[in-house]
């Protein structure tokens, strides 16, 4: 079949024949039809420090993606040969002490589709049965191409009581403003959302957000002050990897705030203890999505009218997928989908 391969030890991707995936007994083989960029997928095609300690080569990669079944392992009950569906991309053990908790978002043997094994930029996937996520009827195959993402911002932003409360999120990236539109969707009083990039923060306002600042050009105090806040934010949510929005957002929470941390900060990245000790400050990481209750909560949401069309700005056939990385690495773009039901000649 045909993948996308990280086939050199260097910037790029490349079309390579590889051989079509084996279900074992519990597996599922996924046709897929649409797959969209993740900034993991920018990583490694960008062949960056991160990419070269952990993406094996030659490997094809991709991890957001849509299909149908097309085979299933002779184990497999309660899924359907044709049935539309998308993917958890976590793979977990089964057996630790989190997974066997009912924690599977915690295992501590977790293995990543399309990084530590191979992913969806391809003619089929293989993935076990319970990864595979049936996708409801009224989600759109554009919606079910990304709900690993949108899952991310579910993730974070249900992970505190939004009702009434004044949240902020810093960086207008695909996760981020969807996590903006979420806690709007829920509740949330004021949500201001900060990028330093124009197109993002164009992409925010379009979305619906109402408080769309640039973080270089307008201070939060100042955002504060505009809205009547008078003691800061109660919920924070962490998206862009930048330390300077992170100590911002540290230094506009209110006294006993809660902060979700999706953003990648870079190791050497200093905190103010004082403030998050002095505030009693509640941090939160977050890794991936709950299994399956994220997933649950997305598609009721999409249901109730949380609406994310806009950050589907563009689509590509597969076989043009150099010009879908190079939008996404120039930073003007929302999520960029991957047409894979034809892969042309390549
Ligand atoms: P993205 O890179 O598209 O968006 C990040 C945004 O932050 C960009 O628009 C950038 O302009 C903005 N930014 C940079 N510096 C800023 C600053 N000082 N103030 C405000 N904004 C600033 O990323 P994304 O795909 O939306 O993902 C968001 C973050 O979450 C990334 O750091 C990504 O690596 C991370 N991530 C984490 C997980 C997880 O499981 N923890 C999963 C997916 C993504
Ligand atoms: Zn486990």
């Amino acid at each position: 079949m045909k993948a996308l391969v990280k086939k050199h030890r260097e910037k790029g991707l490349w079309f390579e024949d590889v051989p079509e995936p084996k279900a074992g007994e519990q597996d599922v083989i996924i046709k897929i039809h649409q797959a969209a960029i993740c900034g993991t997928d920018v990583h490694i095609y960008k062949w960056d420090e991160w990419a070269q300690k952990t993406i094996p080569v030659p490997m094809h990669v991709g991890h957001e993606f849509m299909g149908e079944i097309v085979e299933m392992g002779k184990s497999v009950t309660g899924l359907k040969l044709g049935e539309r569906v998308s993917g958890e991309g976590h793979i977990v053990c089964g057996h630790c002490r989190n997974c066997r908790a009912g924690y599977r978002h915690l295992c501590i043997n977790t293995i990543g589709v399309g990084v530590n094994r191979p992913g969806c930029f391809a003619e089929y996937l293989c993935i076990p049965a319970s990864n595979v996520f049936p996708v409801p009827e009224m989600i759109s195959d554009d919606e079910a191409t990304i709900l690993d993402p949108l899952g991310n911002a579910v993730h974070t932003a249900l992970s505190f009581d939004l009702s009434g409360e004044d949240v902020l999120v810093t960086g207008a990236g695909p996760i981020g403003i969807m996590a903006g539109a979420i806690a709007g969707h829920v509740g949330a009083r004021h949500v201001v959302i900060t990028d330093i990039n124009e197109y993002r923060l164009e992409l925010a306002r379009k979305t619906g957000l109402k408080n769309v600042i640039h973080a270089k050009k307008v201070s939060l105090k100042d955002v504060m002050k505009n809205l009547k806040m008078a003691e800061g934010f109660d919920v924070g949510f962490e998206m862009s990897g930048s330390s300077q929005a992170f100590n911002d957002m540290v230094d506009t929470m209110k006294s006993g705030g809660k902060i979700g941390l999706l953003g990648i900060l870079p190791n050497d990245t200093l905190i103010q203890w004082n403030q998050v000790i002095f505030k009693s400050l509640v941090i939160k990481g977050i890794y991936g999505r709950e299994m399956f209750e994220t997933w649950y909560k997305m598609c009721a949401m999409i249901e109730s009218g949380l609406n994310i069309r806009c950050i589907f700005t563009h689509k590509f056939p597969v076989s043009r997928f150099k010009e879908g990385f190079e939008v996404m690495l120039s930073g003007n773009s929302g999520k960029v989908i991957l047409d894979c039901r034809d892969w042309g000649k390549t």
